[in-house]
């Protein structure tokens, strides 16, 4: 047996991630195909015509996918730059809007919105990033942009395969009314700890306590993510700790304060740019889907309580848990520099 293969439940083997790759002809002709594939000698290379083909077929397990993922390289097309989207926060900038050149990520979180957003759980490379550059020029030459490129993925996860974060670096090098967050559970600072740091880079970590990371599958544990922020931010990075999504685990207040205080033994509070607090919400269409695709998931059978479409905790027990976090953070952090997400914003 392959020692990269994975073991289901019922023993049988899948394939290692990304050992198919289908490949849109446009893509296969696109510079960044060459670097990608070299990535990956052994795979087997299928040529498309449309991502959508492959992607968007029905009755695909998501979460069987997710076990052996295959690489879809594509071209992107249409839009290609979003207003950030409600269920996120703006950090109190104006101009927000997110992109994203992958679809899909290499972690599998069990709250993932992801799964009930997408068809598949393979990963769609959209390779024409300087199409995307194009249209933020765009925005630019109207009014300052606040960007999100790595929602929808884990980019900094994937540099060792797309450079992606490296390109967008670059880009923001030459625009400084553009400010791009890139945000991460990865502990791969070190793929881009060569560069030099950029104020207008926002280099942003999601922590969250073991109990928590242990639904959080292929995820680097929280000391390596907490290692990856502390090396960025002594290189002189912007960084933001995002504890999103708070999940309301039995003991979850205990949970959170030994973790905070783990998390400003390892990080100076005073350097940290800005925390980001917010509990567990999804889309109720998702939460059904994911639910069917993860019907032994605890953490997704809550008793949600459901307003306006969306899916989250009862509010006085969140409410007490996001005032404890906050006035632990506090502590440490300026809370002026505390941004947490209510939902009736
Ligand atoms: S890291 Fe984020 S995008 Fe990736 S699986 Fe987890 S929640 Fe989803």
């Amino acid at each position: 047996m392959n020692s990269l293969n994975t073991v289901c439940p019922a023993r049988q083997t899948f394939n290692p991630p990304f050992s198919r790759i289908y490949a849109e002809r446009e893509a296969l002709a696109h510079p960044r195909a060459a670097q990608v594939l070299s990535a990956f000698p052994a795979s087997r290379v299928i040529v498309i015509d449309h991502y959508k083909d492959v992607f968007n077929r029905t009755h695909q397990s998501f979460y069987l996918q997710k076990q052996s993922q295959a690489l879809i390289l594509a071209v992107k097309k249409g839009t290609l730059i979003y207003p950030g989207a409600p269920f996120c926060q703006d950090f109190g900038n104006s101009h927000f809007y997110y992109t994203s050149s992958v679809m899909n990520c290499i972690y599998d979180c069990e709250y993932c919105y992801l799964q009930g957003m997408y068809p598949s759980g393979n990963l769609v490379l959209f390779l024409n990033l300087e199409d995307i550059f194009g249209e933020v020029r765009a925005l630019l030459a109207r009014h300052p942009v606040y960007l999100c490129v790595s929602y929808d993925t884990d980019l900094l996860a994937l540099e060792g395969i797309t450079g992606l974060v490296r390109d967008w670096i670059a880009f923001a090098g030459e625009h400084p009314d553009l400010t791009l967050e890139i945000r991460t559970k990865s502990a791969a600072f070190s793929r881009i700890a060569d560069l030099a740091p950029l104020q207008n880079v926002i280099l942003a970590w999601t922590l969250s306590p073991e109990a928590a990371a242990r639904h959080e599958h292929r995820v680097p544990s929280p000391a390596l993510r907490l290692q990856s922020a502390l090396h960025a931010l002594r290189a002189g990075w912007p960084v933001r700790l995002c504890f999103d999504p708070l999940l309301l685990l039995p003991d979850a207040r205990n949970l959170y304060r030994t973790f905070i205080e783990e998390v400003f033994r390892t990080l100076p509070g005073d350097q940290i740019l800005d925390i980001g607090i917010g509990p567990f919400r999804i889309s109720t269409e998702y939460l059904k889907r994911i639910r069917r695709s993860r019907p032994a998931c605890a953490i997704l059978s809550y008793p949600f309580e459901v307003t306006d479409g969306s899916a989250s905790y009862d509010r006085t027990a969140m409410h007490a848990l996001m005032d404890e976090v906050c006035s632990l953070i506090a502590k440490y952090v300026n809370p002026d520099k505390i941004y947490r997400y209510e939902e009736d914003n």
